[in-house]
Formats: C-alpha cells, structure tokens, sequence
C-alpha cells in the first residue's frame, strides 16, 4: 500500500501528485473517517491550487454526509484554535507548509486541535486505498456549506488575550512582520498592532507563487528581511513559514535565532510567568542540548522525541505535564493556549518577555552558550545508514545516548546526531560543539565510519 501520510500530512506537487480527482477522493476518505453529521471546518493556506483542492475536498466531504464550515484564508494554528474551542470534530487544512511553491497537501485535524494520531492516518488510508467510502443517500446530503470566516478574529483575540497588552504596549516596540505573502498575512500584524507596536511587514500581500521569498524560513530566504530590520532600526523581525506555524526571530543587530535558540529564552521567560508550571519541556532529538544547559539551574527536564511536531504535540497533552514544546525550525508550543505550534503566539509571548525583561533580543542571544554547528547529509540507503548508527552506538557506548531516532550522543562540550532520513535515502548528519576544532574532529570522524561502510 502506497503510504498516503508524510510526517505532517499528505503533499505532493500540484495537478502531478495533487489533482482534483485524488484531493476529491481523499475528501470521501476524510468524511467517511469522521462520519455522517459530523461538524469540520475546511481552510486552506495561499498556495496554488489551494482553491480546487479544497472545492475536491468539500465534494468529498460533502458526499459522505459531514457538515462543512469553510474558513479559506487562515494560518494552521488558528484553524487548530478555533476547530478545538468552537467545538468542532475537526478539520481539514489545505496547506503543504514550508514545502517549495509548487507543493500542496492536506492535513487533517482532530477535535483537540492537533493533528489526528498516526493510528487515524492509517484508518483514512485504509478508507482511500480499498475505496470503503460512506456514500450517503440523497435524501440525507447537506445541500449548503456554512461560511466561517470568524476563524482569523477568534484567534487573533484569543492570542492577545494571554499576554500583558498593557505592559508591551509602553514599551513601544517597532518590529518587521515577514509572512512570507501568505496567510499570517491576515494575523500576525493585526496581533502586533492590538499589543500597541508599530508593524512593518515585508512580504505583505497574499501571493500564491512567493514571488517574494521561499516558503521556508532559511538564511537565504530571509537576507532581505535580516537586513531590513537592521535598518530599520527595530526591535526584532519575526519570519514565518507557509502556513504560519513556525516563528524564526531575528534580534535588532539582524541575527537569525533558530527555534532552538528562541525557544531557550522563551522557555526561561515561562518559567516566570507561570512559577507554578511543571518543569518539562518537550522536543525532539534534533534541537540542540544548550536547552538543558541553558535551563539546568532551574530544575528543568527536557524530554527528547523523535523528529515530527506531531510526537511533540501529542506526547505533551498525554503526560499533561509540559511548560512548552519546540522545534529547532521555529515551531514553539505554549500548552496554556494550544499544544501545537503557533507563530503568532510565539511572537506575542517573544513581545511580553522583552517588555517585561526590558532587554534587548540581541543582549539575550548573546546570554546563550555559544556553539559551533554544522548540519549535512550523506546520500545512503536506510540499510547502510543502520550501520554508521550501529557504529557510533558502539563506539560511544561510555557516553549518554539518546536512541529514539537515530543516535544523538551527548558529550561534556559537543553533541552529535545522526538519523536516516524519513523521507528519502540520506543520513542527517548535525553536530554542535564549543570549539571548531572538535566539531571538525567528530565529522572526520563520522565521514572515516561513513567510507570504512
Ligand atoms: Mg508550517
């Protein structure tokens, strides 16, 4: 069986993989899953295609008897928001994310709000691929779709409603909004502005081609943004991806800070608004362990996951027991407004820390342990790639290991992972340390394993 479900949906390349026949019957798939009456919002993010997939979805949907709400334009998280406090069953999010222009996919969502479960996946593809759709009689079809276009008020008020407004709003930040022409368009300024800062957004229009930059925020892709806030002279940029999940930071001297980096000084910062709060934070091996560096004198645990925002998510409402949740690619998780990754709120919670720390985003970058790091990948097949894991599970047997998802070690001044890719025939290679003298002895190290191999 053709596995339908990536690690965060179903995508593929618009009118290739993605045509209106397919997106229809993912559709029946999805309403047969959530079954007759039951209540779903359908949004979608810019992109192309965006429109008829979503119209194929609504059939799809529409046929199997659910009861459709189309929100169209809205970030993922606050179609995540408004689909877990309005009650809803669910919904189905039309977005491929950080995926390059010509993607689309769809994501499906459950009444909690986060992604449905990987056991639910397979259950829908179980659906799609043996055809078992609930094709309801004709005296039974809701002949109407209801139009919910509140989505985008209800979150942009739920997100200012978890912050000081008053405490930022004197401060008089002035800050770049980069949303990359998509639908944190329609958010992330208006949040900004309600909190009392002054918003420039670049990349400000909705353009379905991103023309303006990438969909993924990369240090290529945000140059211009970098430099505008520099002279601009502002506070901070915040960049998002796609469909505005993710939020990456730049600082007021125009430093990109990766999710790991921000989600450190968040982290801290939500230890002191919510001193009550568990001390767990959740992410996955690929984030750097200066977390635990960072936050060791607080008594903090970090819980390390395998790669997938979904894991995170999930595990988190599971154990009920999370201060927040992150990804290094800007994904952050404030459990007290949703479990999954919100950039709007990550803004407006970076926002409330520098007004109530009154320092500068920059002074608390510099505040952070300072690593050398290099990211790369080796082509390899899944086989070969077990055998360079095996190796270095072995040869570091005395070190602290973390064997979730392929092997991270964890030494006194340096961490390493590497894991096969889930998705295609590479080994992900990323390595920190204090020096680079010893990040480049662990990668020679690595590469002799990898050719000995
Ligand atoms: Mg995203």
């Amino acid at each position: 069986m053709n596995k339908l479900f990536g690690t965060d949906g179903v995508r593929g390349v618009v009118n290739e993989f993605f045509t209106p026949i397919f997106a229809a019957k993912l559709g029946q798939a999805i309403g047969s899953f959530f079954g007759e009456n039951s209540r779903i919002i359908v949004g979608r993010d810019v992109r192309v295609g965006g429109l008829f997939i979503k119209n194929a979805v609504i059939a799809g949907l529409l046929s199997s008897g659910v009861k459709v709400y189309d929100c169209d334009l809205a970030p993922t998280p606050a179609i995540q928001y408004v689909t877990r406090d309005d009650g809803f069953d669910g919904a189905v999010i039309i977005t491929a994310s950080h995926n390059p222009p010509q993607y689309n996919g769809v994501k499906v969502i459950d009444s909690d709000g986060i992604e449905i479960s990987r056991d639910k996946e397979r259950i829908i593809e179980e659906i799609f691929t043996e055809e078992r759709f609930n094709r309801i009689q004709w005296n039974r079809l809701h002949e109407s779709i209801y139009e919910y276009r509140v989505v985008n008020d209800k979150y942009v008020k739920a997100v200012v409603e978890k912050v000081d407004k008053e405490l930022i709003k004197n401060r008089g930040f002035k800050i770049v909004v980069d949303p990359a022409n998509s639908v944190s368009v329609l958010t992330t300024p208006r949040i900004a502005r309600e909190l009392g800062v002054k918003v420039y957004t670049i990349n400000g229009d909705l353009d379905p081609y991103f023309s303006g930059r990438e969909p993924e925020p990369t240090v290529e892709s945000l140059s211009k943004t970098t430099t505008i806030v520099t002279s601009l002279k502002a506070d901070l940029g915040v960049a998002h991806d796609g469909d505005g999940d993710r939020a990456i930071f730049i600082d007021d001297k125009g430093r990109i800070l990766w999710g790991d980096r921000s989600a450190c000084i968040l982290a801290k910062y939500l230890l002191e608004k919510h001193p009550d709060s568990p001390r767990r934070v959740y992410t996955a091996v690929s984030s750097s362990t200066i977390i635990e560096e960072y936050l060791r004198e607080y008594g903090v645990e970090v819980v390390w996951l395998k790669v997938g925002s979904v894991d995170i998510a999930r595990a988190m409402k599971e154990k009920g027991d999370a201060l927040c949740g992150f990804e290094e690619n800007g994904g952050f998780m404030y459990p007290k407004h949703q479990f999954v990754r919100d950039g709007g709120m990550t803004l407006a919670l970076m926002l409330e820390l520098l007004a109530s720390w009154r320092k500068k985003l920059s002074e608390l970058y510099d505040d952070l342990p300072r690593m050398f790091s290099v990211k790369t990948k080796i082509p390899m097949g899944r086989d070969k790639a077990v055998k360079v894991i095996e190796v270095l599970r072995e040869k570091y047997c005395n070190y602290r290991q973390v064997n979730i998802d392929g092997v991270k070690i964890i030494g006194d001044d340096y961490w390493f992972l590497v894991r096969p890719s889930g998705t295609e025939p590479l080994l992900r290679v990323m390595i920190e340390a204090r020096s680079e003298d010893r990040l480049r002895k662990i990668l020679d190290e690595i590469l002799d394993i990898v050719r000995g191999i």
